[in-house]
């Protein structure tokens, strides 16, 4: 039984049927899937989420499907960290790493939107999937795809990291690399989804596989024993993410799960791509957009979709905005692997370096309750980290060799 109400205009209100769809004929605004709360309220209770299976599922009620999940049984219920470490270092009291770099089959939290989309692609009947992306969503399609059975046909810039796209081919989905940047390659997949009866899962799809990102935020709240935490940091690239996890909060709230929302949101960007955050930082909601320069490729959106949405969410929070350069995105991925044991990817670095910064700066304060989104793996990209980490120390595979070693060893960790 499915709770969702249609689909409506997050500009002019206007209500379409459940459709593939994604904007407004009227207005060209995008299109939000609206639930019946009520009826939501009635069924869906913290016990019964408790007895359910650890993915993404488990908050069935609040995704837009209408039977049976069938794709991304494996998606999500990741860690919820307490990064004791860290807070050591960065000087607060409680920090979460919300761990989406593990349990995932493909390693970041793609995995989520991607497991809502394909199930309402099949849902409509499409036999064909497609994206545009930035490398992450292309490892998701290319292999929820494959499980699933559909064709696949995956559009990346030219320019991805070697190891991102190999991750993709692997699958052995159709690799369109496109010579161009993200903002480019989506914009000739639009073109082609007016043309292809295709479920471009982040395009026609778009309202539905975005609504998987909630699932981060329900399980943040869910893990830190059904509250929500003060501060949440989140890594932005089209913003979507960002928008969800305080669409999250709210029905949390809504249907009665959680009492209080005084959570502030905060955005996440790297210097050389920060639309976002720099649109909050003026205290302006018109995204500029830019032309990306960043080793955190998996963010470098120019042109955010949903950057407006996103500034208007940071603002109603109370949040702010924050971007980091390159060198602090390397140093903050370090940090958090040599304090917590996890390797993020670079976008993962971007969130970290921005919560240090904001801490700083007293935009966190350092006796609340702060939760850090990881959202991918460091494994996919591993170039940037080249000529960036210690040296391994060569030696003779003998024992005065390596002893010859360990005295020069100044201090031993
Ligand atoms: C896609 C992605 C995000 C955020 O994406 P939005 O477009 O803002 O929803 C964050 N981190 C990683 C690793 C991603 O791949």
């Amino acid at each position: 039984m499915s709770y969702v109400k249609g689909l409506k205009c997050r500009e002019c209100n206007r209500e379409y049927p459940v459709e593939p769809v994604y904007v407004c004929e009227f207005c060209f605004g995008p299109l939000e899937v609206i639930y019946d709360y009520n009826g939501i309220k009635k069924v869906l209770t913290k016990e019964v989420i408790e007895k359910r299976g650890q993915n993404l599922w488990r908050y069935r009620e609040l995704l837009p499907i209408d039977g049976e999940p069938q794709v991304g049984l494996q998606s999500g219920y990741t860690p919820l960290l307490k990064a004791d470490n860290l807070s050591r270092e960065l000087g607060v009291k409680e920090l979460y790493v919300k761990d989406d770099t593990v349990a995932h089959p493909t390693l970041s939290f793609k995995d989520r939107v991607v497991a809502v989309a394909l199930t309402k692609a099949r849902e409509f009947g499409f036999d064909t999937v497609a994206c545009a992306s930035t490398g992450n969503l292309a490892h998701s399609v290319s292999a929820q795809g494959a499980k699933a059975g559909f064709k696949r046909f995956i559009f990346i810039p030219a320019t991805l990291e070697a190891s991102k796209i190999v991750a993709s081919l692997v699958y052995e989905p159709n690799l369109i690399a496109v010579d161009g940047n993200y903002d480019e390659v989506n914009r000739l997949c639009s073109e082609i989804a007016n043309k292809y009866r295709w479920a471009f899962v982040n395009i026609n799809i778009r309202p539905f596989y975005a609504e998987g990102s909630k699932t981060h935020g329900f399980e943040i709240i869910e893990q830190l024993g059904w509250k929500a935490p003060d501060n949440i940091v989140v890594p932005c690239a089209s913003g979507s993410l960002l928008t969800k996890i305080w669409k999250s909060l709210k029905e949390f709230k809504e249907i009665g799960i959680i009492h209080d929302v005084q959570t502030r949101i905060f955005a996440a960007q790297a210097t050389g791509c920060s639309p976002i955050s720099t649109a909050i930082k003026q205290g302006t909601d018109v995204i500029r957009p830019v032309k990306p320069n960043t080793i955190a490729k998996s963010l470098a959106i120019g042109n955010p979709a949903d950057g407006f949405y996103a500034t208007q969410a940071v603002n109603e929070s109370g949040g702010y905005g924050e971007d980091v350069s390159d060198p602090e995105i390397i140093e903050a991925i370090k940090l958090l692997a040599r304090t917590e044991g996890i390797f993020s990817e670079t976008a993962g670095g971007v969130t970290v370096a921005a919560t240090k910064k904001l801490i700083e700066s007293g935009r966190i304060a350092r006796d609340e309750v702060t939760v850090v989104c990881i959202t991918g793996n460091g494994l996919k990209t591993q170039e940037a980290l080249h000529g960036q980490t210690i040296s391994p120390y060569y030696i003779k595979p003998n024992l005065a060799s390596f002893e010859e070693v360990l005295n020069k060893m100044k201090n031993v960790k």
